[in-house]
Formats: C-alpha cells, sequence, structure tokens
C-alpha cells in the first residue's frame, strides 16, 4: 500500500501515460487554455496537417491583444491588434476550438475566465502558453505554463512530455491582518525566498495564512509563483473552493458534482507526507507590500525605506541593486511612502477579479485620483458584475478610466503601456525594465495599495485610509 502523499504526486500521478528510463513522463492534459498569442501552434498544426486531439478540452481567447475601448474585431483600430485577435477567431473556427471572442460575454484574461467559468477544476491537469498559468493552482489543480512548440504538441495529442519537479510546501502562519491581501502574502513569500528560490520545484502554499484567504486572494498567490522562479503552485481544495465552483457553467452538475465531489476531497496531502524542501511564513508579520526594484523580490513593507545597496554583502546582489535603483529613480534610504506615483494601473491576471475591484472601491469611494488611473476588469463578467454593483460609477466619480477587459497595461502587447521614466502602482505581476512600456518604472502592489495611490499620489499604507472610514 503506498505511504502518505502529496497533492502534488497524487495528481501528478494520476496523470502519468507512460515514463521513460530518463524519468520523464507522458501526461495526460485535462484542460488547454489558449490565447491570440498561441498563433505559432496553429500554424505548425496546419504544415503538418494534424488536427486538434480534443477540440473541446481547449479554450481559446484574445486577451493579450484586444484593446481595451473597444469590444469587436471591426471596430479595432490598429491593424496589427485586429489582425492577432481575428487569426484566433479564424484558427479557433477551423480546429472546432470553443472560443470566447472579444465580444462575447464570457471574454477575458485566461487566467480569470478559467476559475470564472468553472473550466479549472481540483485535480486536473491544466497547460496554457503562458507562464502565469500557475494561477490555477490556486483550485487544486496542477497547471503550469508551456511554450509555443508545447502548445502545438497539446493540440495535436492532448499529451506533454515533462520531468517531475520537485516539491516544497509554504506553510503561512498565524493570521493576515487587517488591509493586508493575497497580493502583499505572495510578494512577501518572494521576498523571504527570493525569485528564484522555487525554481525547480512545484510548491504547494498551506497553514492558516493561506486558508484564511478568499478564493480570489488564493488565485493571487498561485498566480505569482512564477515570480518565485516555481511553474507551479497548488492549494488544496476547501469548502471555498467548492462554494465558488458550484453552479458554473463547466462545472460538473447532479450526479457527476456529487462524483467529482468526493474525488476532490480525496486530494490534499496526507498527513505525514513528506516535501522536498520546507518553509515557513510568519502571516502575522505580513503588512501591505511594494516593489521598489525591477524583480518582484525587491519588494519592502510600505512603511519600510528603500534598501541601502551598501548594507548587501554579495556584490553580485550590490551590484544589481545599484542598477535597480537607478533605473527606478530612487534612493536609498528614502521612505517608500514619500515616493510619488505619476500613475495607476488596476488589472491583469493577478488581480483584476471582483473581490480585487471591491477592495479598491472601498479605499476610493468618496475620494478623487490626483494622478491618472485605469482599471481593466479581468473579464466581461468581472465587468458586468462589478457595473451590477456600481462599482464602476465609484471610479468614475473619483476620475478612474473604465475600460474593458485585457492583459492591458500588465504588457502593453495591446496598445495600454507606460511611457518611459513613468512611476506606475501596478496590480500585475511584474516589475521588469520595460514589462509596462519602454523605460516604463513599475511598483507592484494590491488592489487596496493602488487605490490608495490613486488617491493620495505617492505609496500610501492603505490601512490608514480605511480606518478612516
Ligand atoms: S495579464 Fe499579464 S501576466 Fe497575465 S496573462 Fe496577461 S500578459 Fe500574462
Amino acid at each position: 500500500m503506498a505511504g502518505p502523499q502529496t497533492m502534488f504526486d497524487k495528481i501528478w500521478n494520476r496523470h502519468v501515460i507512460v515514463q521513460r528510463d530518463d524519468g520523464q513522463c507522458l501526461l495526460y492534459i485535462d484542460r488547454h487554455l489558449a490565447h491570440d498569442g498561441s498563433f505559432h501552434a496553429f500554424t505548425m498544426l496546419r504544415q503538418d496537417d494534424r488536427s486538434v486531439r480534443r477540440p473541446q478540452q481547449v479554450f481559446a481567447t484574445p486577451d493579450h491583444y484586444s484593446p481595451t475601448d473597444v469590444r469587436t474585431i471591426d471596430a479595432i483600430e490598429n491593424d496589427e491588434l485586429r489582425e492577432k485577435v481575428a487569426i484566433l477567431d479564424e484558427n479557433a473556427k477551423e480546429f472546432g476550438v470553443p472560443h470566447f471572442g472579444i465580444d462575447d460575454e464570457r471574454m477575458g484574461i485566461v487566467h480569470v475566465i478559467g476559475p470564472e467559468l468553472g473550466i479549472t477544476q481540483p485535480g486536473i491537469f491544466l497547460v496554457c502558453g503562458d507562464s502565469h498559468t500557475s494561477t490555477h493552482g490556486a483550485m487544486g489543480a496542477i497547471a503550469c505554463g508551456i511554450g509555443a512548440s508545447e502548445v502545438a504538441h497539446v493540440l495535436a495529442t492532448q499529451c506533454l512530455w515533462q520531468s517531475k519537479p520537485k516539491t516544497m510546501r509554504i506553510t503561512v502562519n498565524g493570521t493576515i491582518g487587517f488591509g493586508v491581501t493575497g497580493k502583499d502574502v505572495i510578494l512577501a513569500i518572494i521576498g523571504q525566498i527570493s525569485a528564484a528560490g522555487g525554481a525547480g520545484y512545484a510548491i504547494e502554499y498551506a497553514g492558516s495564512g493561506i486558508e484564511q484567504l478568499s478564493m480570489e486572494g488564493r488565485l493571487t498567490v498561485s498566480n505569482m509563483s512564477i515570480e518565485a522562479g516555481c511553474r507551479m503552485g497548488i492549494i488544496a481544495p476547501d469548502q471555498k473552493t467548492y462554494d465558488y465552483l458550484e453552479g458554473r457553467p463547466y462545472a460538473p452538475k447532479g450526479a457527476e458534482w456529487d462524483k467529482a465531489l468526493a474525488y476532490w476531497k480525496t486530494l490534499p496531502t496526507d498527513d505525514g507526507a513528506t516535501f522536498d524542501r520546507e518553509v515557513t511564513v510568519d502571516g502575522d508579520a505580513i503588512a501591505p507590500m511594494v516593489t521598489w526594484g525591477n524583480s518582484p523580490e525587491n519588494v519592502i513593507q510600505v512603511t519600510d525605506v528603500v534598501p541601502d545597496p551598501a548594507q548587501e554583502p554579495n556584490a553580485e546582489r550590490r551590484e544589481s541593486m545599484l542598477n535597480a535603483l537607478d533605473y527606478m529613480d530612487l534612493k536609498a534610504g528614502m521612505p517608500m511612502s514619500e515616493v510619488a506615483v505619476d500613475r495607476v494601473f488596476i488589472g491583469s491576471c493577478t488581480n483584476s477579479r471582483i473581490e480585487d475591484l471591491r477592495l479598491a472601491a472601498d479605499v476610493v469611494k468618496g475620494r478623487r485620483a490626483v494622478v491618472p488611473s485605469m482599471i481593466s476588469p479581468g473579464s466581461t463578467q468581472v465587468k458586468a458584475a462589478a457595473e451590477a454593483e456600481g462599482l464602476d460609477k465609484i471610479f468614475a466619480d473619483a476620475g478612474f478610466e473604465w475600460r474593458h477587459s485585457a492583459c492591458s497595461m500588465c504588457v502593453g502587447l495591446n496598445g495600454d503601456s507606460v511611457d518611459p521614466g513613468v512611476r506606475t502602482a501596478s496590480t500585475s505581476n511584474r516589475n521588469f525594465r520595460g514589462r509596462q512600456g519602454p523605460g516604463s518604472r513599475t511598483h507592484l502592489v494590491s488592489p487596496a495599495m493602488a487605490a490608495a495611490a490613486a488617491v493620495t499620489g505617492k505609496f500610501t499604507d492603505v490601512r490608514q485610509l480605511m480606518e478612516e472610514k
């Protein structure tokens, strides 16, 4: 009889079709999400005269290139963007793949609509040609980003060769405090283990601090696993997961739901199962976080000062810090709460779900943005839900731009970008040089912290603004 197993091992082992002598496993893939950057893979299929093996297990949506100001292909003015969005539409039709086009009410960022539509479920193996596919692990699934040729392989065979990563459990103890969100939790984790700390591992997030988070908060945590160098970040399904999923369009129904639920309840890691590495994080100590450099590991609490490279003993790291401070135009020792921002972006697959928008609206209500601020909801459904609650009105009254759904200013492929030298408080996941546009300066924060920056014009401890209400 098998000994205690981790959740990761249980799901992985169930998907192994065959294992080679070198350890590589051929895995069965349950769900495959495709976006408008997947055109190379469809071209490869066409060149090799192949079809899509299981088209009903593939779901496509044009999130990367869709502009946020229009909702039909014909209305897209930019020729390149229009072509990218149209090509996915054509590929989906030709290969028989379900497609949530720019004008479809189910359209949105792949990592938002997967859970939202119930496509992402516990126990499945899900892939997508995008590194933030780790997001879906929050539902108790193994999910990872894959390259273009792997996308073509999965389309053609519904299988994928992978080597099994080692396992790491990150246990967040204690209680997550007032004004602290899933974004702050994952930034604190990356600050602790570094941007390379998860390399070679699949992470399981556990502990009271993770259990306490909503599904939206957990999705944010798993989303940024890749920023810790790890391709897969999984969280055990629990009642919150089941409540979130029940009734969603692609979730099982009736007897199938009961059967699925019985299986999902077997997934959590067994008592006594061992991990290759264990990390403990003090959840009580986590505060609202802000990044100061060009890696998500360059992160401090909003109440801290910008770190001093002179205090860094490692020469390579010291050089990297100096370069980051130069690029970000910051000085060591500056209180982060005195750093002025030029603009604010709330969106991306990290933080654009309904709870994120509610948190931001709570902060913004009755106040005015003092810098240009923009919101791109994570999906058309999130946008509709927010409008039904009147959140769009709160944001409009505060002077925010209320746009349509897309990846938008997270990466700037759709034309929503940040100008050179402009400092942005952004709810996205990458603060690399030029990520939001050449020369752009990105600081990663939670939606509540982004809202606080919008109404004060600087990085402000959102807990103060929340207490004032
Ligand atoms: S929102 Fe950003 S990180 Fe997420 S899928 Fe789009 S481009 Fe990638």
